[in-house]
């Protein structure tokens, strides 16, 4: 039976892999500093076969007693400070969990000797491309972060390339682009909307906020996603790939569509007020990425488009807000 560590277990991604691995047969651990964290608990429930072992990713001696521990074939660093607008707030925070927690996890996996034999996969992201240099984004196109998250992220990635070839370590990253979902944190501008939504068609409200609509992003489903970076740790040699639909959608297209997905009257303004607190410092530009490479190599390609992502999510919170979940 193969193991896995995951960190960042309770998030998105995590519940996502988890959920892949057991279906694969993996004994699957995760790597939790709060055992009081109320999102654990509900983790728990979920994946009652899921292992928890104690750790910190700015701390090294527990990362160390970790993967002593469980002797892990394969590493899926998930763990980061994810929210690019509170990174402004935190932004050292930011860099020593998302950023040196990165390096302190290979070190770790080198010290007890384990750089042969376990695979390791880093979660990068499209914020590193932050202000483009080209559109689409490919594995080529030179970084240029907008934020501390994306600065904190990009450390992390260019740590994973020199591990790779300094140590000869099996280290994988994939630079996704944002992949969304049924457990997306509600601090996200997907889950915020469909949230809202569903309780206005539940009469709960009748209107919400929100900040600029013009961002477009490339949205993809997270349960897609988690495949991307199974399959990158199957190969012979590890290598980076951009995960990503390769469309993009505004803030506004999202909002419509939810709308619509719920039965609503697809008129914005009518549900929809400004919030300036939710404007940003800086905004990256558009983000779209090319996924060429993950379908050439990986044989990956996205399944759940931009429509069925929304409708996903606006069903299950709806679930939710009807008390049917
Ligand atoms: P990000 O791509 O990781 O920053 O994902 P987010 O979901 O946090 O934000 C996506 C885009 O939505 C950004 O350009 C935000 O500025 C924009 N946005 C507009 N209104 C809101 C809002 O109320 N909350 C959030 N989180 N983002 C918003």
């Amino acid at each position: 039976m193969k193991s896995a560590l995951i960190t960042g277990i309770t998030g998105q991604d995590g519940h996502h892999l988890t959920k892949l691995l057991l279906s694969k047969g993996y004994e699957v651990h995760g790597l939790v500093n709060d055992r009081l964290d109320p999102r654990l608990q509900k983790f728990k429930k979920r994946f009652p076969e899921a292992k928890i072992v104690s750790g910190d990713l700015t701390d090294f001696s527990s990362l160390l007693e970790a993967v002593e521990k469980v002797q892990p074939d394969e590493v899926y660093n998930l763990g980061a400070l994810t929210f690019v607008g509170l990174s402004f707030k935190q932004p050292e925070l930011t860099a020593n969990v998302t950023g040196l927690g990165t390096l302190r996890l290979l070190e770790a996996i080198r010290k007890i000797g384990r750089e042969d034999t376990t695979r390791f996969y880093q979660a990068s992201s499209s914020e590193m491309f932050g202000k483009v240099r080209e559109t689409p984004q490919t594995e080529l196109t030179p970084f240029h972060p907008r934020s501390p998250y994306g600065v904190a992220k990009t450390f992390a990635h260019y740590t994973c390339v020199n591990y790779r070839e300094a140590y000869n370590m099996h280290v994988s990253c994939g630079i996704l682009f944002n992949h969304e979902g049924e457990y997306r944190g509600h601090e996200f501008v997907t889950r915020k909307i469909t949230s809202n939504v569903a309780m206005i068609k539940t009469g709960k409200q009748n209107r919400f906020s929100l900040g600029d609509l013009t961002p477009q992003r490339d949205w993809g489903y997270a349960g897609d996603y988690v495949e991307a970076m199974w399959l990158m740790l199957q190969q012979k040699n590890p290598d980076d790939y951009v995960i990503a639909t390769g469309k993009t959608h505004s803030v506004g297209d999202f909002v419509e569509e939810a709308l619509r997905a719920a039965g609503l009257e697809e008129k914005i303004e009518d549900y929809v007020d400004f919030d300036e607190q939710m404007i940003r410092p800086s905004e990256v530009d558009l983000l779209v990425g090319d996924p060429q490479k993950a379908k050439k190599v990986l044989g990956w390609v996205p399944k759940v488009n931009f429509k069925d992502l929304v409708k996903l999510m606006v069903d299950h919170d709806l679930e939710l807000e009807s008390g049917m979940n």
